[in-house]
């Protein structure tokens, strides 16, 4: 199967078999935000067989009126998404995973910038 994907729009394209080479830039780094919005909250905690409140409360932070999930810190200016499994480097919950996650790195704010999405990602062409 071909690994490449591209988007409309994007001048770049994205070699998913770099991932497994990759040691988590998407889930790690700086700290930041990763949108989670009320379906994706039920869809992760259905699929940790939490209630809704049990997830909130251990993986939900609020930001304004939104909410992202939190980050666990790795090292000094090290962060990573509660999720992200730095052992195996890859994500704990891919298969539900937030659209902010499966979209990557296919982003309005990448749209005109290439060189800033091939700084935080090995797989972009
Ligand atoms: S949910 Fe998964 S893919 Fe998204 S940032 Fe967290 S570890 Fe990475």
């Amino acid at each position: 199967m071909d690994s490449y994907i591209k988007q409309d729009g994007y001048k770049f394209s994205f070699d998913s078999s770099e991932c497994s080479a990759c040691q988590g830039f998407c889930c790690r780094g700086e700290s930041g935000y990763i949108w989670i919005n009320y379906q994706e909250i039920v869809k992760v905690a259905n699929h940790l067989s939490l209630s809704r409140d049990e997830f909130s409360n251990k993986y939900i932070k609020k930001v304004k009126h939104r909410y992202s999930l939190i980050e666990k810190q790795l090292g000094y200016k090290d962060y990573a998404c509660i999720f992200f499994d730095e052992k195996l480097n890859r994500c704990g919950i891919y298969e539900v995973r937030p659209n902010q996650c499966k979209t990557f790195p296919f982003w309005e704010q990448f749209k005109g910038n290439e060189m800033e999405a091939r700084k935080e990602c090995p797989a972009v062409k």
